[in-house]
């Protein structure tokens, strides 16, 4: 008795405040606890073994095993464990990751601010909008723009950028000055007959009324992932940057890529900015930067920025903002040795070889009859499902399809993610082989043959 009140499960349950988790479901279902790792592959504590179709949180791009990262951890603690870069302190791991970086990204990124998680960087990059405007003496340009669906984090700040309304509900947010705009999700919101160009067509449009309803003179930047994830997987519609770039820079508002998924290889290309024609003045990139193994996110920033950034330091007497653990030494070394590997081992390559065969698997699933859309690029893709395939009618919420489905994979041996919408998301580790999709959607195939009576029951 006591050993089952004492045991890992028990303790969880009593101990752990989980994030994005049901608390009251999790008493009595209690935790998976995942004791070991190989590639793309973990094991539970009974010895289940996972193929983890999510590389974690869309993040351990180069898998479970690699040492070298592990190794350069360990070089690095035993020579330097900790800095910092604060009153003009440095060590040459930061310096050497943020000239990576710049010269690396797209759109022309003059420095890098080291942060820790995706969502401090994004909330550095609202700070630097507002530092930055006050700086260049634009006091009232202040307002941000983020999209619904979009995700960028759970802080103060970037919740109020997430546009989901389990992160807004009760937390009291947004806050003032950050608001949301259209969904481009064209398979949800195209109109009949509304061909993919002029939908993102009329998302520019809207764009525009948006900002000319408050005020050019009070709009200051513009936060969009290049492909939308955690929102369910968003592919941007055909000429949609291109033509919600012309406004923002008609009115002068700031582009913020946030490239926290598709940075470092996850779309093809080595980042989402490059797929989708997109040239920012600021980017956020987190997750894949270390291939997850330490925490680690960092804000590029143009010319300009950095110039308007520095300019008011000088004139305040300092940059008041910064992180106990910003460039934390050991995270930066295995940043440095994650690029390097990507490099040698040329993962972007890698991703236009077996990308296209996760998407051509995926899209068996488009003869479901539950089946709404298949959509994705490179590694990474959803699979939404519908109660009525004809009306896109998506299922009562309350059903948890999405869930259901989810947790039947995992019965089946795989990890996946449910996103808003019974999407269903697919984000492997980028070193994942054609071999190994297939196990991984043929797992999934069984999960969703062996609910073939329970989902048609939901609609
Ligand atoms: N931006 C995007 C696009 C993300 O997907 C995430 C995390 N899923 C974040 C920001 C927030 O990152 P973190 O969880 O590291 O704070």
């Amino acid at each position: 008795m006591s050993e089952l009140v004492n045991s890992p499960a028990a303790r969880d349950i009593k101990y752990v405040m989980h994030p994005y988790t049901n608390l009251e479901k999790h008493k009595e279902q209690g935790p998976l606890i995942i004791e070991k790792s190989a590639g793309v592959w973990v094991t539970d504590d009974a010895g289940n073994k996972y193929i983890e179709g999510m590389a974690g949180l869309w993040c351990t791009s180069l898998g479970f095993g690699e040492e070298r990262l592990v190794e350069a951890a360990a070089k690095q603690m035993r020579e330097l464990p900790y800095y910092h870069l604060f009153t003009h302190k440095t060590h040459v791991p930061a310096i050497d990751l943020a000239e990576k970086l710049c010269t690396m990204a797209p759109g022309n990124m003059a420095q890098a601010f080291f942060a820790n998680s995706g969502s401090e960087g994004n909330d550095t990059a609202v700070k630097l909008i507002w530092y930055y405007h006050n700086a260049i003496g634009k006091p009232e340009k202040k307002k941000i723009l983020s999209r619904i669906k979009g995700y960028h984090g759970v802080t103060v700040a970037s919740a109020s950028l997430t546009g989901l309304p389990y992160n807004h509900k009760d937390f009291d947010l947004p806050i003032h000055n950050i608001m949301h705009v259209d969904c481009p999700h064209y398979y949800r919101y195209g109109e009949e007959g509304e061909s993919e160009e002029a939908f993102a067509t009329r998302m520019a449009d809207n764009l525009e009324k948006r900002i000319l309803d408050e005020g050019p003179d009070t709009v200051a930047a513009f936060f969009a992932e290049p492909i939308m994830g955690a929102g369910g997987v968003i592919l941007p519609p055909k000429t949609y940057f291109e033509k919600i770039q012309a406004v923002l820079k008609k009115y002068d508002v700031l582009l913020v890529a946030d490239e926290v998924i598709c940075g470092f290889g996850r779309t093809g290309n080595m980042f989402g900015s490059e797929t989708y024609g997109i040239q920012p003045d600021m980017m956020t990139v987190a997750k894949a930067l270390s291939s997850a193994y330490l925490p680690i996110s960092a804000v590029l920033v143009s010319e300009k920025i950095a110039e308007g950034v520095s300019k008011n330091s000088g004139k305040l007497g300092t940059f008041g903002h910064g992180y106990t653990y910003s460039g934390h030494p050991a995270a930066v070394a295995v940043a440095l040795e994650t690029l390097k590997i990507y490099d040698e081992r040329k993962i972007v390559d890698h991703v236009k070889e077996v990308g296209p065969h996760l998407q051509k698997r995926l899209r068996e699933f488009e003869a479901h009859p539950h089946v709404g859309e298949v959509r994705g690029t490179g590694l990474i893709g959803a699979i939404e499902f519908v109660a009525d395939k004809a009306t896109k009618r998506s299922f009562d919420p309350t059903k948890g399809v999405g869930a259901k489905i989810m947790a039947t994979a995992q019965e089946k041996g795989v990890i996946l993610r449910a996103t808003p919408g019974d999407a269903i998301a697919f984000s492997p580790p980028l070193i994942i082989t054609k071999e190994e999709i297939d196990e991984m959607v043929d797992r999934f195939a069984q999960a969703v043959t062996s609910l073939a009576d329970w989902i048609p029951e939901q609609a």
